[in-house]
């Protein structure tokens, strides 16, 4: 086949449209892969600058899912694996001016100043006993206010989750956004019955890695080494901007270098753009699912990162870092991280590295400030907090208009509208963050789940003259 007409042309080059393209590609498939931007890993953003390593997207990975763990061994020649230190368990939430740790004992809880005593005996009682779940899609509040009660709930767990998502507890669905939850909900009435039950019954997998990792090279590294693999089938700087159905199979507008418009001709087409830009792209060709798409709701936020001199940072700040329940509308920060206490080598020696969240559902306007004032906003909220005594020597401000999907309750069976919708069409396959799951984990697992049913999929060979077997340009009009 030549330049012009590809078995598999894959949309969108962040980590969901790279695992695809990067499994099809490992078995000798024909796939081209075309990114907008000029480099790949959409919402993965590393940058090395002064000696920090600035990740402006995710920071972290929790290694949990075996085609994760593949896609490391697979790029082990490329990339190095680094697990996050051991302070970086102990998690920090903000309450009424002060950082406490999150209990992960019993000893810590019973002393905890984060809930009220009543609340540390309706945790407990939780933990062991708790009222069944009903069969209506529950939102993360009322499952979570039903098995421990309402202070834990708005402390603790509406912290926790605007650390995920950024998004709001009494919207999101427990069955969309943490399905393996809900399935435990739904069966178990007590928690730590589960858990004994776990620990006495289930077999351990054997992993490579455990707990957090990122790369030497933050995670950016992970997405360039699988553009890299791409080689000249990745075309960056190529948006799509059309897509049609021609006779067994589809042609792909993009837009070239030269702001001409390339047509390429595939058997398979895999959008892995982010749901919105799907849903253009789709609109003439199903304006149902377009329409699903568009229906998508996703946070705003904005990621700063901010490096100071150690000496100029009076907390020890050693942990992970810091959640703001919902409970605190008055501090104007989302989350906090610790950069360098998770990952020594995101700061030189002697220097520390702050990320903050601003944003997120509970602050959608926050997007439009300007880098002066967010700047202002973050240093005003941490000065007392974290003792700063000096102005940061870098900072850096990252803004996300379309971050985090929402799995608001319906998602799921949204989704399967979707699916069903899109089925319809042979050859034709969605990936992306919008479907299974927010994580990189998620989005990996389902790039390669998508790259094997393509590998199996039975599809007519495409219909196309060969007079327009060759790229077709022409200038944007
Ligand atoms: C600030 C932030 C922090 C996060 N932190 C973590 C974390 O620590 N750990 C974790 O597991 N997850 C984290 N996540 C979530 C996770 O990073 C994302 O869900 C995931 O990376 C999304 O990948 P994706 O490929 O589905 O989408 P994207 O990364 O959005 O990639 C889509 C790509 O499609 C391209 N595109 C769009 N339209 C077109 C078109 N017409 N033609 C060609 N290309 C197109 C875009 O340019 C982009 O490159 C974080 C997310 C954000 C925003």
């Amino acid at each position: 086949m030549d330049a012009a007409t590809r078995d598999i042309v894959i949309v969108g080059g962040g980590i969901s449209g790279l695992t695809t393209a990067h499994r099809l590609k490992r078995t000798g498939a024909d796939v081209c892969l075309l990114e907008a931007n000029q480099t790949v890993g959409g919402c993965t953003r590393t940058e090395r600058r002064d000696g920090f390593l600035l990740e402006k997207g995710p920071f972290n990975i929790m290694v949990r899912d075996p085609d994760f763990e593949a896609l490391l061994v697979d790029l082990a020649d490329e990339v190095s694996v680094v697990s996050a230190s051991k302070s970086a368990r102990i998690r920090f939430i903000y309450q009424r001016g002060a950082l406490h740790a999150v209990p992960t004992n019993p000893i810590a809880l019973a002393t905890t100043k984060l809930l009220s005593p009543s609340a540390r005996l309706r945790l407990v009682r939780g933990m062991v006993v708790s009222k069944r779940a009903t069969d209506a899609e529950e939102t993360i509040e009322q499952v979570a206010s039903r098995r421990f009660g309402v202070e834990v709930t708005d402390t603790m767990i509406s912290a926790v989750i605007a650390g995920i998502f950024s998004g709001d507890i009494s919207k999101l669905s427990l069955a969309a956004c943490f399905p393996p939850a809900a399935t435990i909900d739904a069966n178990y009435r007590s928690l730590l019955g589960f858990g004994l039950r776990k620990a006495l019954g289930g077999k351990k997998t054997k992993r490579r890695w455990r707990g957090l990792v990122s790369l030497d090279g933050g995670l950016g590294a992970l997405t360039s080494a699988m553009g890299d693999r791409l080689g000249d089938d990745l075309l960056t700087g190529h948006p799509a901007v059309a897509i049609r159905r021609v006779d067994g199979g589809f042609e792909v507008d993009t837009r070239n270098e030269h702001g001409e418009i390339d047509t390429i001709q595939s058997r398979r087409l895999v959008l892995g753009s982010p749901a919105p830009q799907t849903g253009e792209l789709l609109l003439p060709l199903l304006p149902d699912a377009a329409d699903l798409l568009n229906s998508i709701d996703s946070t705003s936020l904005v990621v700063l990162n901010l490096g100071f001199r150690r000496a100029d940072v009076g907390h020890s700040i050693a942990g992970f870092g810091f959640l703001v329940p919902r409970v605190e509308p008055q501090f104007p920060l989302m989350g906090v991280l610790w950069a360098d206490s998770i990952f020594p080598h995101h700061a030189p020696p002697d220097h520390r590295l702050i990320r903050v969240f601003i944003g997120g559902a509970r602050d959608p306007e926050a997007i439009e400030l300007s880098d002066d004032d967010l700047q202002t906003r973050a240093l005003g909220a941490l000065k007392g907090l974290l003792g700063l005594h000096g102005e940061p020597i870098l900072v850096d401000v990252c803004r996300y208009r379309s971050a985090i999907p929402q799995y608001h309750c319906g998602h799921r069976e949204k989704i399967e509208r979707l699916h069903a919708t899109v089925s319809g069409i042979p050859g034709l396959h969605l990936v992306g963050n919008y479907l299974e799951g927010v994580s990189v984990n998620d989005c990996v697992r389902l790039g390669t789940r998508v790259a094997e049913e393509i590998m199996k999929e039975n599809v007519p060979a495409l219909a196309v003259p060969a007079e327009r077997r060759l790229v077709t340009s022409g200038v944007v009009g």
